[in-house]
């Protein structure tokens, strides 16, 4: 046995079939942005599960969406692997991000709360200022935050809500992303959040699925804009995953009781199964890739 085993302790084979819950799931209506802690069953962001193993040791990150679902178990897996986080979430959002903050200091890390909408460009711009401030440099950006609103007619579609889904899903990627690349230093890694619904959108997702395209072709063109400077850019396609989004209008209540029963796997994937694809995008690990989408479908096809 050499020095890199992991000694006689064995990782159990899972099935990914059974590993998490499967539907039916109850209807659960809340408001939009909503709560992890509305949510039945409970989400899975990695809060006992996710150990690390100093892959991000020292790095400053940025993730907006700090506060749930995918983001939240960003947060707890970077803060695990050794990073400082600075995390952005809508004021309304402040219990859940409580949690996540008091994971972050458990694990030894520093975590900077940056409440506000980032809807704002002022405000984009003051959240990169304050991650910089409070980190004391950044060297990961992560693009979580997201709006989706299903409507089942484009009649039904209000120009305001075209808006605030482009303004929240693309514009703000784009401010956020232009404040951060001057801070940015050679091995930095800007991480973006796509969706399945970028390739097979639904047709009652008509808006959120145009900026979530819009983010994956933003993606490719900054990732060979900066890559001179060292820096990669990837985007991450996730599938159906149980977070506060779906039951808070991303999905209509019926679609709720059946959620990722269409993929392969027959369930919805849990923020915790993520993670370690953003870690894994923010290292080392990954220092050929960019430009990249990465997906984690339960096995939808991704072109
Ligand atoms: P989530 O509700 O837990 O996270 C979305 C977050 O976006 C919210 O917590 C909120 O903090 C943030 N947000 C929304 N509007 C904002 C605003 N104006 N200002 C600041 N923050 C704002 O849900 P999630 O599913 O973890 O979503 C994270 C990302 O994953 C989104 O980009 C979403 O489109 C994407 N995604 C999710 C799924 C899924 O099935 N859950 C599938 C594909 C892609
Ligand atoms: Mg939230």
């Amino acid at each position: 046995m050499s020095d890199h085993d992991s000694g006689n302790q064995t990782a159990p084979l899972q099935n990914p079939q059974e590993l998490y819950p499967r539907p039916p799931f109850p209807r659960q209506p809340q408001q939009a942005p909503g709560s992890v802690s509305a949510m039945t069953p409970v989400p899975d962001h990695g809060e006992t599960s996710y150990q690390g193993s100093g892959r991000l040791k020292g790095r400053r990150a940025l993730v907006t969406g700090g506060d749930s679902g995918i983001g939240r178990a960003v947060v707890i897996a970077f803060a695990r692997e050794g990073a400082d986080v600075a995390l952005n979430y809508l004021p309304s959002e402040e219990a859940d991000a409580r949690e996540v903050i008091s994971l972050v200091e458990a694990a030894g890390r520093k975590a900077v709360a940056l409440p506000g909408d980032i809807t704002d460009e002022a405000f984009c711009r003051r959240l990169v200022e304050g991650a910089v401030a409070g980190l004391g440099g950044l060297d990961i950006l992560v693009n979580v935050a997201g709006k989706q609103t299903s409507q089942e007619k484009i009649a039904d579609l209000s120009n305001e809500q075209f808006d605030e889904t482009f303004k929240t899903n693309v514009y703000a990627m784009f401010w956020i992303t232009k404040a951060a690349l001057p801070h940015l230093p050679p091995g930095a890694t800007i991480i973006n959040t796509a969706s399945i619904q970028a390739h097979h959108p639904s047709p009652t997702l008509l808006d959120y699925a145009s900026t979530k395209a819009a983010i994956v072709a933003f993606t490719q063109a900054l990732s060979g804009q900066v890559a001179d400077q060292g820096i990669r850019v990837n985007v991450v396609a996730p599938g159906p995953y149980w977070t506060p989004l779906q039951p808070s209008g991303g999905q209509p209540q019926d679609k709720i009781e059946s959620f990722g029963k269409e993929t392969p796997l027959g369930r919805p994937g849990q923020p915790a199964e993520i993670a370690p694809l953003y870690v894994f995008l923010a290292s080392n690990d990954s220092s050929y890739s960019t430009g990249g989408t990465f997906g984690s479908t339960g096995g939808l096809i991704l072109p």
